[in-house]
């Protein structure tokens, strides 16, 4: 046998995904570039701050806000993949909350108002949004209603003499919610109606009686901001109706699709990140004489993580595959997002416990990438629900 035909593992190699061509590498590389340069060196500031709004602007200028957004709206034409990798490199932020404002903006938001609205929304709110000069949020959950969509109270009541829809209700844990210029926001119309009582409405933030009730404190994502708000006789005109009047459940049920599948990439990266961290820390730190990434007990830890990690990247790039050749899979996006979301709090979990007590301490960053991944166990629907959505989908 020749030298030549000696086969050894490339384990070296860093090879892309089949669904990246060399032009997703090089975004790849220049919002790397960007997020390291630019915004991780904030990333201690805006945990106590939270992130400011030129983030947006300045994303905006870089034509990132809009990879996968037509170009006829400011966007740059780009196919779901760009979104992906947005996704995925904003994980070098470091600072979670980032990564879910500005999701909040393009796979939230700006999709629902492309996709169900009229020429003059898409010019009123999108376009800007592409630009990073508005910022948007996203109204579903309810002080008493979450995983229960079909359960939200706020009501928008048609006023035929004025031609507007007058708003009541209140709605928490609104990412965006105090900086944001709109919210697509989920009323009921009809009360009486079942699934089919519901509307999105597209309400300015400044609008009379939009009320930023409160800043709400959490566990992690403290980058971000969290809004309880209210809504006290708020008017808008039937030019503010999203898509139509009646089918804000369904269409709402379509822009969660996208909310998941970006959530699991999310998940994914954020896992790898802490992965490549304790990595590290693992070759250096010594015990008993020896690295301790060398005691077969961690290097196995390394192995689980490591499988569980590729195992959700690929659930997240196929299914990703199918969404962008025309295929509506929610199962498998369901899956992606219910699997990566655990598999990030198994692995930052266990990367504390390699950390041993610096794992705990603030300063190593660890214990914050617990606390940030911890949400998309709930957010976006909770595991719970994906479960339901799931084992539902096989008639059960
Ligand atoms: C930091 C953060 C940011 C968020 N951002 C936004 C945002 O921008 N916009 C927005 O609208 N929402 C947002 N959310 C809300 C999020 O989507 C909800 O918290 C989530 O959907 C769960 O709803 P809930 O909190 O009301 O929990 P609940 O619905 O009260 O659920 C409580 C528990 O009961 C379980 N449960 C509920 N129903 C069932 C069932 N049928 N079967 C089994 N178990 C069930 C749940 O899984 C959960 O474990 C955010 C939440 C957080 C924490």
């Amino acid at each position: 046998m020749a030298t030549a035909d000696v086969l050894k593992p490339d384990f070296a190699n860093r090879r892309s995904h089949f669904i990246f061509t060399d032009d997703h590498n090089q975004l790849r590389e220049s919002i790397r570039r960007f997020v390291i340069k630019e915004l991780q060196p904030h990333a201690e500031e805006w945990e106590e701050t939270t992130f400011p709004d030129w983030v947006f602007e300045r994303m905006g200028e870089l034509g990132f806000l809009g990879l996968d957004k037509p170009v006829e709206y400011g966007g740059q034409g780009g196919d779901y993949y760009t979104s992906l990798v947005l996704a995925e490199e904003l994980v070098h932020a470091h600072c979670g909350g980032l990564g879910m404002g500005v999701a909040v903006q393009t796979d939230m938001t700006i999709p629902p108002i492309l996709k169900f609205g009229t020429e003059e929304q898409k010019q009123q709110w999108a376009v800007p949004a592409i630009a990073g000069k508005k910022i948007l949020c996203l109204g579903i959950t309810e002080p008493d209603a979450g995983s229960d969509v079909a359960g939200i109270k706020t009501r928008a009541v048609y006023d035929a003499a004025a031609g507007e829809y007058v708003i009541n209700g209140s709605k928490t844990f609104i990412t965006n919610g105090h900086r944001a210029h709109c919210i697509v926001l989920v009323t009921k119309t009809d009360p009486d109606a079942g699934y089919d009582g519901f509307t999105l409405l597209l309400v300015p933030m400044d609008a009379p009686g939009v009320i930023r009730e409160k800043r709400l404190q959490k566990l992690g994502m403290h980058a971000s901001d969290t809004a309880l708000l209210a809504f006290q006789d708020v008017r808008v005109p039937c030019s503010a109706v999203l898509g139509q009047v009646g089918k804000g459940f369904y269409h709402i049920m379509w822009e969660l699709q996208g909310e998941r599948l970006i959530g699991a990439a999310g998940s994914v990266a954020g896992a790898q990140h802490v992965f490549d961290r304790t990595l590290a820390y693992a070759k250096e730190r010594t015990a008993f004489g020896r690295p301790i990434g060398r005691f077969q007990a961690i290097r196995h830890k390394f192995a689980e993580m490591a499988t569980k990690i590729e195992t959700a990247r690929q659930m997240v790039y196929s299914t990703a595959w199918r969404f962008e050749n025309g295929e509506y899979p929610v199962r498998e996006i369901t899956m992606a997002k219910l699997y990566a979301a655990r598999i990030a709090v198994e692995v930052a979990d266990e990367c504390i416990q390699i950390h041993g007590g610096n794992g705990y301490m603030k300063e190593y960053g660890i214990e914050r990438s617990w606390r940030d991944l911890r949400l998309n166990r709930i957010g976006a629907g909770s595991d719970e629900i994906m479960l339901e959505v799931i084992g539902r989908s096989y008639g059960l």
